[in-house]
């Protein structure tokens, strides 16, 4: 293993696969988080020396404790798996839709986290990126942004699981601040990968947004913790 290492949770394709290789690219190396060992294995074979493959269902307790067993050391943490399983606005979104929603973008990000806060700590330089969204800003939600303004409160299940991702953003920052962990979130921009149906055709290439994910992981030490950032590294208002 390289002396630096990453975990990128979904990293068997979209996004996440694209923040892997970025980062093996950088020196690291990287375990490829993928809940289905084929996906993962295919997807370290696609990117090559480096990366090595990792099981983990950010859902499943005994998958993340599994996975937290076999790293000892851990330089980066992206939080990257994500699913949005309704674009309906909030009334219309089943409960067991938000539950699930919340349990992979919200649950999922704070099991994985804490698990894997042992390793982080052994780090000189430890960094956490959660990848969030634009649509979860409160500002643009409300404010004259045409993509997210409050005639459009579709779903509300992901914008409001991504929200609340937001402020464990914040909350970890803060309460990691003295151990030198950084954490901040990302917002990707709209990427052509599965995460919605028809996005694969319409969204911005994948790899520009996974640039931001790694310039938030590799932030020097006197960088900004608890900040949410567009992937072109401007900020993001809450
Ligand atoms: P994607 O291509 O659908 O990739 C999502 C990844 O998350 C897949 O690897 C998927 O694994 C994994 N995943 C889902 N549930 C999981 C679980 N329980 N445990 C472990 N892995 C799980 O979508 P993407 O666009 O790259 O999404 C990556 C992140 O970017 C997400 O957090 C998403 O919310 C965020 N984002 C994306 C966009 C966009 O326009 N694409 C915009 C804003 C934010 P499987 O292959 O096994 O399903």
């Amino acid at each position: 293993m390289n002396d630096r290492t990453a975990l990128v949770t979904g990293a068997n394709k979209g996004i996440g696969k694209h923040i892997a290789r970025l980062l093996v690219t950088e020196g690291f190396s990287v375990y490829v988080a993928s809940r289905d060992a084929g996906r993962g294995e295919r997807a370290v074979e696609e990117i090559g020396e480096g990366a090595r493959p990792l099981v983990l269902d950010v859902t499943d307790a005994g998958s993340v404790a599994r996975a937290a067993a076999a790293v000892d050391h851990l330089d980066v943490l992206v939080n990257n798996a994500g699913i949005n399983v309704s674009l309906d606005p909030p009334s219309g979104t089943g409960i067991e839709d938000f539950r699930r929603t919340y349990e992979t973008n919200v649950l999922g990000v704070v099991a994985v986290t804490n698990a894997f806060l042992p390793a982080l700590r052994r780090s000189p330089h430890p960094r956490v990126v959660n990848v969030s969204t634009g649509p979860a800003s409160f500002t643009w939600s409300t404010g004259p942004n045409p993509q997210f303004a409050p005639g459009r409160p579709g779903s509300g299940a992901y914008r409001s699981a991504k929200a609340a991702l937001n402020m464990l953003t914040l909350l970890y920052a803060q309460e990691l601040a003295g151990d030198g962990v950084k954490v901040n979130a990302l917002a990707p921009g709209r990427r052509a990968t599965d995460l919605l149906p028809g996005l694969a055709a319409t969204g911005g290439d994948p790899a520009e947004a996974a640039r931001g994910a790694v310039r938030l992981a590799l932030l020097p030490d006197d960088g900004p913790s608890g900040a949410f950032f567009s992937w072109d590294g401007t900020p993001v208002p809450w």
